[in-house]
C-alpha cells in the first residue's frame, strides 16, 4: 500500500498543481558567428515558443542551453537546421529527470524517518528549517539562527550565525537566490554542518572562527524554492506580484542597486531576468542589504549559484576591471585549483562580465561597491549535462569540492584584514 500511496501521491501532484515537462528537451546550440547570435536573440524573444534559456551565448563558439517545450520542438529544430546551426540534444526528456528526482525525494523522506538527515538528498523548505534548528541545538555554543527578514509570502528568512563569541568581522555566504538551483541550497546546508562539526578539529576553520563570524543563508528565496517544488521545477525568480501585471516574480539577482536596469537584465515583467520595478524592490534582497548595512563589519560576500562551474568576482554590470582585480583573481585562481583537486571538476575564473556576460543588478557588484572587497560568486556543477537538474548523488561531491574553495577564500580574508 505504501508504494501505491506514493504512486498516487506523485500522480495527483502532477495532475492538480505541478507543471509537467513531458517531451521537453534541452538543446545545446553553438552559434558560429555574430549573425547566429543575433538569430538566437530573436528566437529567445519569440514569446509564443516559450523557450527557457538555461544559458545564453554572447560570443561565437560559446554554448547556449535552451529548454524547448514539446509543442515548440519541431518548429525550433526546423529553424535551427534551416539556419545552419550546430546543435545537439542535451536532455532527451526533461520530465523523465523530474520524475526520478521526485521519486528519490519521496524515498529519502521515508528513510529519514528512521535515520539521520541525509545531506546527500534534496529537501523541502520545511525539512531544511527543521535541520537548521537541529544543528543549532546540536552546537549551542557555536551556531545560532538569525532571522534577517521575511519573504514576499511571509516566510522567515533564516541565516546561521557561526560565532565563538562577541561581534567579530564577518563573512557572508548565501545560496538559493535563484529558486531552481537546488544544488546550492543543499550545498549550503552541508557546509553549515561542516563548519559546525569541524570547529575544534580542523585547524583552518578553527582559526577562521576564532577571528571572524560566518553568516550563512541557505535559502535566500524561500517562496521561489517552495514554488519550484510544488508547482514549477523551473522557477527561478521571487514570487512577488505587481498590481495590474499577470506575470509573477522578479529575478532577485538583477534587483540589487548596482548598475540597476542596465544591460543583461530585462524590463519585461514576464522575463526570467526581469529586474523589478526598482532596486531592492524584492524584500528578500532588501533584507540582506539591510542586514549587511546594519552589521557594518562584513568583510566578504560569497554567493552560490548553479550551474556552469565558474568562480567569479566583480564586475558584471560593466566590463571594466575593479581596482582589486589582481588580488581577487589570484585568490579565485587558488580557490578554483583546490576545488578541482578533489574530483577533477574544472572551473573557470574571472570577472562576471568576461566569464559569462554583462549582467546588471547582481549581488556581488553591490557588495563590492558597498565596500566589501572580497566579493565572489560560485556557479557550481555541472557544465550542462544535467544543468539545474543535477542528480542528488552529486550533492555531496559538489559540496565537498566547493568547501575547499570556500575555505581558501575565507583563509585569505582572515589573513588580509582591511
Ligand atoms: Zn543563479
Amino acid at each position: 500500500t505504501m508504494k501505491l500511496i506514493l504512486f498516487f501521491g506523485a500522480l495527483l501532484g502532477h495532475i492538480y498543481c505541478r507543471e509537467t515537462f513531458v517531451g521537453d528537451q534541452v538543446l545545446e546550440i553553438i552559434p558560429r558567428n555574430e549573425e547566429q547570435i543575433k538569430k538566437l536573440e530573436v528566437l529567445e524573444a519569440e514569446e509564443h515558443l516559450q523557450l527557457d534559456f538555461w544559458k545564453s551565448a554572447t560570443t561565437p563558439g560559446q554554448t547556449a542551453h535552451v529548454r524547448v517545450p514539446f509543442v515548440s520542438l519541431q518548429a525550433v529544430k526546423v529553424f535551427l537546421e534551416s539556419q545552419g546551426f550546430a546543435y545537439s540534444i542535451m536532455i532527451e526528456d526533461v520530465q523523465v529527470l523530474l520524475d526520478k528526482e521526485n521519486e528519490e525525494m519521496l524515498l529519502n523522506r521515508r528513510t529519514e524517518r528512521n535515520s539521520n538527515f541525509n545531506f546527500g538528498a534534496y529537501h523541502s523548505l520545511e525539512e531544511i528549517s527543521q535541520e537548521m534548528d537541529h544543528l543549532v541545538a546540536e552546537y549551542p555554543g557555536l551556531v545560532r539562527k538569525v532571522k534577517i527578514g521575511h519573504s514576499f509570502e511571509n516566510r522567515s528568512i533564516n541565516a546561521f550565525k557561526f560565532s565563538t563569541g562577541g561581534n567579530k568581522p564577518a563573512i557572508w555566504l548565501d545560496a538559493g537566490i535563484h529558486a531552481r538551483e537546488w544544488v546550492t541550497q543543499a550545498t549550503a546546508l552541508w557546509t553549515a554542518n561542516k563548519i559546525a562539526s569541524d570547529y575544534g578539529n580542523d585547524p583552518s576553520i578553527t582559526s577562521i572562527l576564532d577571528t571572524m563570524d560566518i553568516f550563512l543563508l541557505p535559502v535566500t528565496n524561500p517562496d521561489g524554492y517552495v514554488f519550484s517544488q510544488t508547482n514549477n521545477r523551473m522557477w527561478r525568480k521571487t514570487r512577488s506580484k505587481i498590481p495590474g501585471c499577470l506575470c509573477v516574480g522578479v529575478d532577485p539577482n538583477r534587483n540589487w542597486d548596482a548598475g540597476f536596469g542596465g544591460p543583461g537584465a530585462s524590463s519585461n515583467p514576464c522575463s526570467d531576468s526581469y529586474h523589478g520595478p526598482s532596486a531592492n524592490s524584492e524584500i528578500e534582497v532588501k533584507s540582506i542589504v539591510d542586514f549587511i548595512k546594519t552589521h557594518r563589519n562584513v568583510k566578504a560576500f560569497i554567493t552560490l549559484h548553479s550551474y556552469s562551474q565558474l568562480l567569479m568576482f566583480p564586475y558584471g554590470y560593466t566590463c571594466t576591471k575593479t581596482d582589486n582585480f589582481d588580488e581577487l583573481d589570484e585568490v579565485a585562481q587558488k580557490a578554483a585549483k583546490l576545488v578541482t583537486s578533489l574530483h577533477g571538476t574544472s572551473y573557470k575564473v574571472g570577472p562576471i562580465c568576461s566569464v559569462i556576460y554583462q549582467a546588471s543588478g547582481g549581488s556581488i557588484d553591490w557588495s563590492y561597491d558597498y565596500g566589501i572587497k572580497y566579493s565572489f560568486a560560485f556557479e557550481l556543477r555541472d557544465t550542462g549535462h544535467y544543468g539545474f537538474l543535477l542528480p542528488a548523488n552529486q550533492i555531496l561531491p559538489t559540496a565537498e569540492e566547493t568547501w575547499l574553495g570556500l575555505k581558501k577564500i575565507m583563509e585569505h580574508v582572515r589573513d588580509h584584514p582591511y
